[in-house]
Order: C-alpha cells, then structure tokens, then sequence
C-alpha cells in the first residue's frame, strides 16, 4: 500500500485513543495535544527505545533531567534572547500573522485576492513568565525552548561527578516550548512538545568523524526500530543554510507528507545532527563569550564556573568541541505510527493494521476469551494476563467487550502484536490459541509455554 496521509493517522489516533486535541473540552488551545491511553504508551516506548540504546547500550554516556523553567541569563548567554526567532508578516487585509518562510505567495486572503504581507520581522519564540510573587523585569525567566542548554550549563557538573574522559555524551528527554507563530500538521509542528537530545563532547580535530558516525548511529536507530530506508532522508545542510555556529549539520527528514507532489517536499525534519564546536561552552564559561551572527561579542559576566575539560595527554585545558544529535519526540513517534500504518483487505473488510516494532507497541499481548460469560475461560484468561504482566513485565490486556472478530481488529489497530485466546479446548489441554498481527496465522501453545514462546517474538520489550 501506498504511504498513508496524515488525515488517515489522525482519525486513527481520535478512534483509538492515540491523540486528543488539548483542552478539547473548552474548544482546544492551538499547538497542544494530549496523549491519550495508548499515546501515551507509544511515547513512553518510543523514549524508552532512544534511552535504552543511546545511553544503556553505550559505554560512553550519562543522563540527566533539567528544570524546565530556567534562569534568564541561561538564555542569554546562548543567544535565545536575542536571536532565537521567525520572521513574522501581517496581511493587512485579513489581520492574520504568517510565518514568513513558510508562506505561500500565492494563497488567498479571505478578503479576496492574494494577502498583501507587511515586510517580515523578528518574532521571538520563546515563552516568559515571572518566577515568585512579584511580577517585574527582575524575575523574568523562560520555558526551555529546548533541553540542549540544561546540558551546556551542568557540562562541569556531569564532568566533576563522573570523572569522564573524552569523548563522552549527555542525554536528556524532557519537554519544550516554543511559541511558533503557526502551530500546524497535527503533533508536527506544536507549541509545547518533547525532545530527545544528546551533547556528545570530543576533542577539537575528533569532531568531523564523530559527527559522521552519530549521523549514521541515529538513521540506523530509526531503521531498527521498523521505519522503511525510503522513507528517511540524509539532507546535509548547504554552507549558507547552517547556522553561523555550526560547522556541519545533517538533517534526518522523515517522510511526512507523501500526498505532496513533489517528492522533495514529501520529506521534513525529524531530527537534526549538528557539530557545535565549542560554540555553547564558550558562551556560558566564566570569562567566555557570546558571539552572535555577524560578529558582535557579549562577554559573559554572570557565569560562575569555567566550563572546560583538563587533558592529561597534552596537559592542558581545552574546550571541548560538541555534537548533538537533536530529535523531537513528537515527531518520531508520528514518523512511526506512519510508518506502521497498513489497510489490507481480508476477505470483504479492510483491515487496518498498525505493524509496529513490539518495542514500541503499546500493548505487547492481548488476552481474549472466547466467551466472556463462562467463569472457566474467564478466569484462566485474567490469570494468564496476570501472569504474563507481572511476572513476564509484557504490558498485558484482558478485554471482553466483543465478539473475537472485532477484538482482533481493534488489536490490530493499536499494533498489539499477539493475542491470545481461551477456548472451550483450553479447559480439556491447558493450551491457547496465539494469533500473530502480522501474519494472522494461529499457533496453538501450551499455557504452560507461554513466556519462551513470546519472549523469542517480542525480543527487548
Ligand atoms: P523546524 O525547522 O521544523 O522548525 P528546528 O530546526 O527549529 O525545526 P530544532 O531546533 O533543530 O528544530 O529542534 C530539534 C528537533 O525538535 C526537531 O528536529 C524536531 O523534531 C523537534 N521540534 C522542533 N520544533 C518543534 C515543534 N514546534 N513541534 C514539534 N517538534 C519540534
């Protein structure tokens, strides 16, 4: 099948408690969404799989939580306050506001005709509230508009707590905000979201190798994890594109729009690997500066510590250069249930099935009875759903509000990728049926057998 459009993964996500609109219940607030039942089993998974091999299955990373809301200087010195905008136009006919460099010319103005744009300016991104009882300029502070700087700033503290050497990195998960001027594509483009980032610190001169290998380290995480090679992209970033810090940046893009014509623009950002240099330690160091686009300097004369790293092999202090490899949660979990998504015919239905890594899928078994009202099958059913639960860690449903038909679809739909089902030959060998989401086939297994039999299928769940 053809790659599914968007309209499809929304309505699937409403159906089956995937995704809501935020505040739905007072008419939504644009740019927000909430998680429903098995969203929120999904996100946890998707961060889980980034977390386990990211951080668990390396030797040479750390992790970390920051706050969220942080000082003002923070975003100061990292050049937030200053620089980190859209360009913003109004069309003086309609009064609405547009991301310039997201607009098309040629779109029509409700009042008829084109818009007629004022010229673009800069429009700052971050949110700002007041920390404490009192409200004024003194205790401004902002929404993290990204979780990169918690991990700039705690560099020493991570240093001197670990003893780590070079090359190293730090991981963090955790949410940011970001005020876009035109919140749109579903959970693409929202104004709170979540991140998963890696600082990974090097030797100046190490970093162009490094940042190649976290490239092809982070395509291949996404293609492990189910995501189809022809659906992602490596786009490296033309000299005039990147940002005046950043030496090198590839872009994984993801394709997120396959109903586009051109298939160029079928593909948008999922994540972004950029080398820093020594650009973000500079800035928030003790005695170090900011140095913005076009040269000027802001020296840092708030920072308490020096944030460097003593070399033992050239005996000296050096600071140290950074690759980070940046990715939306939000995003990554879309990329995935697209990915996922099949509508086959079986017989004269389509069945849509959501074909989902089982590291990922929300629920790994589903445990059905055949007939919900004899006490026999029931019982056996809730004791293997415990069972496997409990003792096996596999997240496990018991569910009897259908005929079996329309349980498996249901199933299919939220990618569970085997169920189980109790029978009447069940009460006579202590066996079950074990349906396969991919396949469909059915296999019959001794209860008895049940945890070596899916722990080879569902592998690191
Ligand atoms: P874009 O150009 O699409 O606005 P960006 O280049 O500003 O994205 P980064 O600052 O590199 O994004 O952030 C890293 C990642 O965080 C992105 O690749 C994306 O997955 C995610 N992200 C950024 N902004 C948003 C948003 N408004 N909604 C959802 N995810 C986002």
């Amino acid at each position: 099948m053809a790659n599914v459009d968007l309209d499809k993964i929304i309505s699937l996500c409403k159906r089956r408690g995937f995704l809501f609109q935020g505040s739905e219940q007072y008419g939504g607030l644009q740019g927000t969404w909430d998680y429903g039942p098995m969203g929120v089993e999904l996100k946890n998974n998707v961060k889980r799989a980034w977390w386990r091999r990211m951080v668990y299955e390396r030797d040479d990373m750390e992790g970390l939580d920051c706050a969220i809301m942080m000082n003002r200087l923070v975003l100061k010195y990292s050049g937030h306050e200053d620089t980190f905008s859209d360009p913003l136009v109004d069309c003086r006919k309609c009064k609405k506001r547009f991301r310039a460099d997201h607009v098309d010319p040629n779109e029509k103005c409700q009042e008829g005709g084109v818009h007629d744009f004022t010229e673009p300016r800069p429009f700052n991104l971050m949110f700002k509230t007041t920390v404490g009882p009192i409200a004024d300029d003194n205790n401004i502070a902002y929404l993290r508009p990204e979780t990169a700087q918690g991990i700039f700033i705690n560099f020493k503290n991570v240093l001197d707590s670990t003893n780590r050497k070079l090359p190293f990195g730090i991981a963090q998960i955790g949410k940011a905000y970001r005020n876009e001027i035109t919140p749109k594509n579903f959970i693409f483009r929202v104004r709170e979201f979540e991140q998963m980032e890696i600082e990974y610190f090097v030797k100046p001169g190490a970093d162009d190798q490094a940042h190649e290998k976290w490239v092809s380290d982070r395509f291949n995480w996404y293609t492990s994890l189910g995501i189809k090679p022809a659906n992602l992209k490596l786009y490296p970033q033309k000299k005039e594109e990147l940002a005046h810090y950043a030496k090198a940046t590839t872009d994984i893009l993801y394709r997120f729009f396959p109903d586009r014509e051109d298939e160029t623009r079928q593909f948008d950002e999922v994540e972004g690997v950029a080398n820093r240099t020594d650009f973000d330690l500079t800035c928030h160091s003790k005695g170090g500066k900011l140095v913005l686009k076009g040269g000027v300097e802001i020296p840092n004369e708030h920072a308490i510590n020096k944030l460097n790293y003593f070399d033992h092999i050239d005996n000296k202090h050096i600071v140290p250069y950074v690759i980070e490899p940046s990715a939306g949660v939000d995003r990554t979990t879309l990329a995935f249930l697209m990915d996922s998504y099949f509508e086959e015919q079986v017989k004269d239905e389509t069945r849509v099935v959501l074909r989902l890594h089982p590291e990922l899928s929300p629920i790994k078994v589903a445990v059905l009875p055949l007939k919900k009202n004899h006490d026999g099958i029931v019982n056996i059913a809730k004791e293997i759903k415990g069972t496997l639960q409990k003792s096996c860690g596999w997240r496990s449903v018991y569910d009897d509000t259908a005929g079996i038909g329309k349980l498996y679809r249901r199933q299919d739909e939220i990618g569970t990728p085997f169920c189980i089902t109790v029978d009447f030959t069940t009460l006579e060998d202590k066996t079950v049926t074990v349906r396969d989401r991919d396949t469909m086939t059915q296999e019959r297994v001794a209860i008895a057998d049940l945890p070596t039999y899916l722990s080879k299928r569902l592998g690191n769940c």
